[in-house]
């Protein structure tokens, strides 16, 4: 099997192949497809499983084959500008944003889609927010400043298509599942339109509690 057997967008087949991946892993054999058909899913996947590129590549895919037409883009609320990312990606770390940012942006290479990160912490925070102002298709955040940034009014959550948990189950151990049930009830479409991926190395009662009230009952498990 082949990258491109998944019926991958064009752009996308010709990063994934400047990138020197041959054959998908076992996690990209199974999540590309079923993210192809818009079906939610629960992974378990560890690190360097190649859990990134199973959730990224599928959903720029989509992104640039559903056309400009479906990405709001930025819109004005009360004379200023609000971002509305169709893409939306938890992470609970900052070096794990910074790795998702890093590839996507590799993965959307040549196309017209903007990657922005958010993370915590003092330094980089004004430069977060400037380059948030070049517009964002696709954002990667870590959930406090999410919010923080959210309060601010700067972000607007109407049009997310995507939603991704990465290592769903570090964020609960960070204690992140306050901020993670904040986000999503914050003008998120609702779960039966959009699609949600979650990804996890375990599978504990709180995570499969996330999980029922995130996705959509028909949701694929790949264990
Ligand atoms: P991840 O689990 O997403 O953090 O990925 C772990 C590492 O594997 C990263 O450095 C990726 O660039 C790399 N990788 C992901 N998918 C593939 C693939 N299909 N072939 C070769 N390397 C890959």
């Amino acid at each position: 099997q082949h990258f491109v057997d998944a019926k991958l967008h064009s752009f996308v087949q010709d990063n994934v192949a400047k990138s020197g991946y041959t054959n998908p892993t076992p996690v990209q054999k199974h999540s590309i497809p079923t993210l192809l058909e818009n079906r939610d899913l629960m992974s378990c996947a560890q690190t360097g499983s190649g859990k990134t590129a199973a959730f990224l590549l599928p959903i720029i895919s989509h992104i640039l084959t559903d056309g400009p037409g479906a990405i709001k883009g930025s819109t004005q609320v009360n004379g200023r500008r609000v971002y509305n990312p169709a893409v939306l990606v938890l992470s609970p770390t900052r070096e794990l944003a910074i790795q998702i940012h890093k590839e996507s942006a590799k993965f959307s290479y040549r196309t017209n889609l903007i990657t922005a990160i958010l993370y915590g912490g003092r330094e980089n925070y004004r430069e977060q927010l400037n380059r948030l102002r070049n517009g964002c298709h696709i954002l990667i955040a870590t959930p406090g400043r999410l919010i923080d940034v959210l309060e601010q009014g700067l972000i607007g959550l109407g049009g997310v298509r995507y939603l991704v948990l990465d290592e769903a189950d570090r964020m609960l151990d960070m204690g992140f599942e306050p901020q993670i049930r904040k986000i999503v009830n914050n003008g998120m479409p609702p779960k039966t339109n959009r699609v949600t991926a979650m990804f996890s190395a375990t599978f504990p009662k709180e995570i499969q509690i996330l999980a029922q009230d995130f996705l959509k009952q028909n949701y694929v498990f790949l264990a």
